[in-house]
């Protein structure tokens, strides 16, 4: 089989470095065309080095110098290209077959596109753009003839238990025997938290998951369980799923990654350590098995496996992602914008913990009130999802003042 060319969304953060130890053990199979960062440039320098990448995108001129300046002799500089039209150009690439959309958020929402329309094998880790743009999304995968590989812990195991007829295809229809989907979750740091304590938590304290290594926004995200509620979206829209049949559970070993529930009864799940190189080979290799660089997960290390039900109270973030999957798509766009607004300014220490889901909840009912538009493209995904921030960060700022 010929080298595979893979291009890197994303290479500097928790996922674009599992993704490059996994190619790294795989010299024969995988070759890295293009990565991309927007800060660490020293980082980017690195891994461009180490890599042999022969295209980076930076996010600016001001990158750029720096990655020139920082750019070792011996050999020559990688091409590089600049801001999201650079991130849409090397998504799109002719010589690239494998992009790892690993930016975080809805700025990945036009490079993981440019991806979809030209064909490519995308293993996608971002789950903001599926939330954001559903249906769309979906759409310029099938029109451009891509492949849509989930790497989402969840999602892929789900994945990994699905019926074989199911493999490489993006149903529009619910599986007949599949009765639901079970999503695990870890509950985060602040699932035995007296609730009244939630009020004062840092950011620092948000950032500690105690199962996953992962960036800052969707450790925030797993603590509110945000994460779980954008997962369900996500689900929705790669498994043709309703809402009512997927299930939130809390596993808090973080050892089952997800599960699929088929009308017999049967329920077929996924296991392994929390360890996202997992999921990456499997999108790497698919549809073969390759080394991951894991080694046995210990079972006699747990001695029992938990699930829990979500209390909703504690967890509001993740009743607002049904109600918004049962709304409209517009308020799966706001609740997605909202939460990102809203999680910055509690890393910043702007707002207080509970004030995300309130953020996000006040910013939901303003633009559903408001907004009755039908969203037909990218263009009026990405119009909306900026109104959305807007509003938002008047709310955030109501809070703070
Ligand atoms: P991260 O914060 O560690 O890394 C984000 C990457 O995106 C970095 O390379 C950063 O330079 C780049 N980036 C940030 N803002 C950008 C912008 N405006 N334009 C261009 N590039 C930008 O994030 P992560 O934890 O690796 O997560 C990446 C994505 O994968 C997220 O959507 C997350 O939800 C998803 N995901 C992550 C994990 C995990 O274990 N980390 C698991 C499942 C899904
Ligand atoms: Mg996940």
């Amino acid at each position: 089989m010929k080298t595979q060319q893979v291009c890197i969304l994303g290479a500097t953060g928790s996922i674009g470095r599992n993704t490059l130890e996994v190619i790294a053990l795989h010299p024969d199979k995988f070759s890295v065309y293009a990565l991309t960062a927007f800060n660490n440039i020293e980082m980017l320098v690195r891994q461009a080095w180490e890599s042999r990448a022969r295209v980076v995108v930076v996010p600016d001129d001001t990158a750029k110098r720096r990655f020139t300046t920082l750019w070792p002799e011996g050999r020559p500089l990688p091409e590089i290209r600049i801001g999201q039209e650079g991130l849409c150009s090397v998504a799109a690439d002719p010589d690239v077959d494998v992009v790892m959309a690993a930016i975080v958020g809805a700025a990945c929402l036009p490079s993981v596109f440019s991806a979809a329309e030209a064909g490519k094998r995308i293993l996608l880790a971002n789950k903001e753009a599926l939330v954001a743009a559903g249906e769309i999304f979906l759409n310029a995968v099938r029109v451009g003839s891509a492949q849509l590989l989930p790497i989402d812990s969840e999602h892929n195991a789900i994945y990994q238990c699905l019926p074989a007829e199911l493999s490489g295809v993006v149903p529009d229809q619910p599986h007949q025997s599949i009765r639901r989907l079970i999503l695990t979750a870890s509950g985060g740091p602040f699932r035995t938290l007296p609730l009244a304590e939630l009020e004062d938590v840092t950011p620092e304290q948000a950032c500690l998951h105690p199962n996953w290594v992962m960036g800052k926004k969707i450790s925030v995200d797993s603590a509110t369980m945000a994460n779980k509620g954008l997962e369900v979206i996500e689900a929705h829209w790669l498994f043709a799923m309703p809402a009512d049949k997927i299930t939130v559970v809390i596993h808090p070993q973080s050892l089952i990654h997800s599960m699929v529930e088929y009308i017999d009864g049967s329920i077929l799940s996924q296991m392994g350590a929390p360890d996202m190189r997992a999921p990456i080979a499997y999108g790497l290799g698919f549809p073969d098995r390759i080394d991951s660089g894991l080694s046995s997960l210990d079972l006699f290390a747990n001695d029992s496996l938990g699930f829990e039900r979500p209390c909703l109270q504690r967890f509001p973030a993740l009743r607002l992602a049904y109600e918004a999957l049962e709304t409209s798509q517009v308020a799966c766009v706001t609740l997605n914008a909202a939460n990102e607004v809203a999680v910055d300014k509690f890393l910043q220490n702007k707002i207080r913990y509970p004030d995300i889901a309130a953020v996000v909840e006040q910013t939901i009912d303003y633009m559903v009130g408001r907004r009755h538009t039908t969203l037909a493209g990218l263009d009026d995904v990405l119009s909306l999802d900026a109104t959305a921030r807007t509003i938002a960060k008047e709310f955030c700022f109501a809070r703070n003042a």
